[in-house]
């Protein structure tokens, strides 16, 4: 690897680094990090700063940096076939070996894998399948995407306008105009303090009927939701809200789109997100944990009700007009073989239930009566804490002050690496699936270290 004194003049004048303030970056005036390695939950950076990385990267390195078993599955498929495409049938015994291990562990009635490069991409695929779906069987009509505020679906034309934030959003001339948005469900931040989870779930419920009722669901073709809001805050659902969602997308013909890029292969301490919450998707997008981020790679999964509809498509029309180059990259799915053979060997979807577990209660431990943390949530090995003014009231902090991200920063400063997470004053973890209890402590303790430092 080059390791040079240029390197971070080099960074300022000619890397266009994602979600980066740019301006600010090239001048110098906000930070950088050249990364140089990593081992279990921990990077490192070439200043020789060694950090607990409390994020895995972007809630995607799950089974832990440095895995030898993926490394060398990698580099055995380049040495042996670096790629082929999958067009017209085309396969490797990578690719084809990984679509039936993914199918194993998808819940019933899944069908087929497609896949993709990222979660961006697996989504803007789901979105054509369902086009294509209600095209096929003569509904033109029936095209609406419906998704939530504060969902996070990438950041592409189509799912930057699914993602349910405003900075995807904004100059961006997004959301195109067919997609459309419903209430996150998110309790701390239900419209009444006086609301039981019980009746805010029904009032999301409602608000979803409404609005279906508002558009004409003859016009509505699906719901994409994550199984927990990840990037919009962390945010499992409350108390009966798939149960009370998927009746009324059955009631009005309206596929499911379970996106799981994040709750895929054990986040939440089970196979998926899907079988934690009872969810029966017709599609469902993967990526991130799939190879723990050791190569590119996401999927598709369709469902059999979608399925057989794309058959009498393409015996209607031919053959399907879709595809990548890089469609089921080899490589990427070496890495994924040798990934989902070390999240069984090492037991990782169990641990993320338990030693997920012990984290959140060492979290609310460590700063649960601190008079500014207004809540402690989380699933399986995902966490948020979120931050107020008044915790009687659930006066939030001005936007200005920059809470959430001043504690981030004094965590940093401790050596563990948490995510201010957008919209709000929300610190959120999502260690890698191999945290142990003794690491969780030490996150747990160091946050309440950089919570007194800002907050007192
Ligand atoms: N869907 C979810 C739930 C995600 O969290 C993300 C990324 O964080 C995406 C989709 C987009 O994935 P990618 O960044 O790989 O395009």
């Amino acid at each position: 690897m080059l390791k040079n004194d240029m390197l971070d003049q080099w960074d300022r004048d000619y890397f266009f680094h994602p979600s980066t303030h740019l301006a600010q970056f090239a001048r110098g005036e906000a930070p950088n990090r050249i990364v140089t390695g990593g081992k279990g939950c921990h990077i490192e950076d070439r200043d020789g700063n060694r950090l607990l990385d409390a994020f895995a990267g972007l809630y995607c390195v799950n089974v832990g940096y440095g895995r030898p078993e993926i490394a060398e599955a990698i580099a055995e498929q380049a040495r042996e076939l670096s790629y082929y495409h999958a067009y017209v049938g085309h396969g490797t015994e990578a690719s084809i070996t990984l679509a039936k291990m993914i199918l194993e562990r998808a819940p019933d009635g899944m069908s087929k894998v497609y896949f993709g490069l990222g979660g961006s991409d697996a989504n803007e695929t789901n979105v054509k399948l369902v086009w294509y779906y209600n095209n096929i069987l003569g509904r033109p009509e029936k095209k609406k995407i419906i998704s939530r505020w504060r969902g996070y679906h990438g950041s592409g034309l189509m799912t930057g306008s699914l993602t349910g934030l405003e900075l995807f959003h904004r100059k961006f001339d997004l959301p195109l105009s067919q997609v459309i948005h419903t209430e996150a469900p998110y309790y701390y931040r239900r419209p009444d303090l006086n609301m039981s989870e019980e009746a805010f779930t029904a009032w999301c419920a409602a608000e979803l009927e409404q609005l279906i009722e508002r558009e004409g669901p003859d016009t509505i073709a699906a719901f994409i939701g994550e199984p927990v809001l990840g990037t919009g805050g962390i945010v499992p659902p409350p108390a009966g809200y798939w149960e009370a969602i998927q009746p009324i997308l059955k009631k009005h013909d309206i596929l499911l789109i379970a996106d799981e890029v994040v709750t895929g292969f054990g986040r939440l301490g089970s196979m998926t997100g899907s079988d934690h919450y009872g969810l029966t998707p017709d599609i469902m997008t993967i990526a991130k944990g799939l190879t723990s981020a050791y190569a590119p790679l996401s999927g598709s999964i369709v469902g059999d009700r979608v399925w057989q509809v794309l058959e009498q498509g393409t015996d209607e029309l031919g053959p399907i007009g879709h595809g990548w180059t890089y469609s089921a990259h080899p490589i990427g799915a070496a890495a994924g073989i040798a990934n989902l053979q070390l999240i069984d060997e090492l037991g990782l979807v169990e641990n993320a239930g338990t030693t997920g577990a012990h984290f959140r209660k060492a979290m609310a431990e460590a700063i649960g009566a601190h008079a500014h943390v207004g809540d402690i949530r989380g699933e399986g090995m995902m966490c948020a804490v979120e931050f107020v003014k008044d915790r009687d009231t659930r006066r939030f902090f001005d936007a200005s002050e920059k809470v959430g991200a001043r504690v981030t920063e004094a965590l940093l400063a401790e050596g563990v690496i948490g995510r201010s997470m957008p919209q709000g004053d929300i610190l959120g973890f999502a260690p890698p699936l191999c945290l142990t209890p003794a690491e969780a402590e030490e996150i747990a303790g160091k946050t309440a270290k950089a919570v007194a430092k800002v907050l007192g």
